[in-house]
């Protein structure tokens, strides 16, 4: 293909998949898939991993968790948490999905909605990104308990999400979710699946695995910002692009801000080319021109951040003041992607 993309190497996927999993031990790996699995590209992903034996998916919203069943069939389980309301309740359902819930409000309209779908309920430790408040859990989980007992749902699953900023921050939500996880026992609630930590506590910090970890970043060999590789993590994805012009005093690539190379790269990122790195000189909307180097020739690749490249996408990041998964998702999603 002569075009940029966005390349992503399966094998060193299915590498990264082993590291996490064996570094997380017993606890299951619930792999992250949001945002078409971090921009790069759900089915791929997701039919690998499946090989590989996951068994358990985190797909954000209704409409990823359906792609995600729709590429696996009906052996594996799929977390979303972000519902809308009862049409919403309905079209998870329906792909026999596991739902995320943290409001009242969506306890009573999960339950109304016939079936017995699996819960998994979400309190809110600290960072304020829905969940009950610890005030309210109690009756949310005198609530489900008693919706267990009518048979309109099963409670399977404990949860909560934090900042994974700070380690007092984090010890403090940790506590917080003890706190409600005796609470929803003395409600004769007895989910079998506690959830914590995303990548960074998961790998980091032993006790905060539960059962299960849900973990994006690490399986993309995307790095936390800041912080250097872990051994046996590597990123999948290349960024790449053709030459199209060739010039003296500059060559010209077949990418640009459009396709989601943002124009403070300018005079930042070195690229990878066959003759050694050479840098940015200007990004344009549709081309970006590079400096040149010998026998440079239409046609050729050059890498401008990932796996085959000097920088991966956190060291732009870090460069830029953000994070990798912002580097990655901003390539744009009509750019190529391509496997091997
Ligand atoms: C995105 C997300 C994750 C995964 O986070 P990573 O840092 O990419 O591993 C886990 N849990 C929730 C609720 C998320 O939204």
């Amino acid at each position: 293909m002569n075009t940029a993309r966005l390349h992503i190497d399966l094998q060193r996927f299915r590498r990264n998949l082993e590291t996490v999993r064996q570094a997380l031990g017993p606890c299951e790996l619930g792999f992250v898939v949001k945002d078409d699995a971090y921009g790069h590209g759900l089915a791929p992903l997701v039919s690998t991993a499946d090989k590989e034996g996951v068994r358990w998916y985190g797909a954000l919203d209704a409409e990823t968790g359906a792609q995600v069943r729709e590429t696996v069939g009906a052996h594996t389980r799929i977390l979303v948490w972000l519902l809308t309301g009862p049409d919403d309740i309905a079209h998870a359902m329906a792909a026999d999905l596991d739902l995320g819930i943290g409001s009242l409000e969506l306890l009573d309209e999960v339950a109304a909605a016939g079936g017995t779908p699996h819960v998994h309920l979400k309190v809110d430790t600290g960072l304020h990104r829905n969940g009950f408040l610890l005030s309210q859990w109690a009756d949310a989980c005198a609530r489900a308990a008693d919706y267990e007992r009518r048979g309109v749902l099963r409670v399977v699953g404990l949860w909560s999400h934090i900042a994974e900023a700070s380690s007092e921050k984090d010890d403090q939500a940790r506590g917080e979710f003890e706190r409600a996880s005796a609470i929803a026992r003395a409600a004769g609630l007895t989910p079998g699946i506690r959830h914590l930590a995303a990548s960074a506590a998961a790998l980091a910090r032993p006790e905060f695995r539960y059962d299960m970890a849900r973990v994006g970043a690490f399986c993309y060999g995307i790095r936390s910002a800041g912080e250097p590789a872990l051994p046996d993590i590597e990123p999948i994805a290349t960024l790449e692009a053709p030459v199209i012009a060739v010039e003296d005093t500059r060559v010209t690539v077949g990418i640009g801000a459009l396709d989601g190379l943002t124009s403070r790269a300018r005079n930042l990122l070195p690229v990878s080319t066959v003759d050694g790195q050479r840098m940015i000189r200007d990004v344009g909307e549709v081309t970006t021109d590079i400096e040149p180097w010998p026998h440079a020739r239409v046609g050729q690749f050059v890498s401008l951040w990932g796996r085959r490249a000097a920088w991966t996408a956190t060291d732009l990041a870090d460069a830029l003041g953000t994070v990798g998964e912002e580097v990655v998702l901003r390539v744009a999603p009509g750019l190529a992607r391509t496997y091997e």
